[in-house]
């Protein structure tokens, strides 16, 4: 059988006044699912969903739910969002479409090439190739006169 907790009155981290609680776990107050404030705590998958982490706080409080299957209280760990911390390093899968987007945006349009640099987005061409096309075949454009 499931333990049964029962509602207590408790001081908590997210709230100035007291909360009910389903009393404690580990010393921390304990939360049922449904009742935690979701605008205020976070488990730290709902966090990482978020683009945050827990950023070094310890966790506020316990929420326990039942995983049905196995018919077992689980507990997690519950963090107080205002506290969570931006994602700080960008996963692998992240820093290759970081990198591809770079790339990309460094590829001349005219010649195809990697420039080695940010093209342009006005004109997405490496400087060898807006040249040619800017003073090749044409001699007074508005960048000519401005120059
Ligand atoms: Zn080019």
């Amino acid at each position: 059988m499931a333990r049964q907790f029962p509602w207590v009155l408790t001081d908590v981290a997210w709230s100035p006044v007291q909360e009910f609680t389903r009393g404690k776990h580990l010393g921390l107050p304990l939360l049922s699912w449904g009742t935690a404030p979701r605008h205020l705590l976070a488990t730290r998958r709902q966090l990482t969903a978020m683009g945050l982490r827990p950023g070094g706080q310890e966790p506020v409080a316990y929420m326990y739910f039942r995983c049905r299957r196995a018919c077992k209280q689980v507990f997690a760990e519950l963090f107080l969002i205002s506290a969570a911390a931006p994602k700080r390093t960008a996963t692998p899968a992240q820093h290759t479409a970081i990198a591809k987007a770079n790339l990309a945006r460094r590829i001349c349009g005219q010649c195809g090439r990697d420039a080695g640099y940010v093209v342009p987005r006005e004109h997405g061409k490496c400087h060898p190739c807006w040249e040619a096309a800017e003073y090749g075949t044409t001699t007074t454009t508005e960048w000519a006169d401005a120059a």
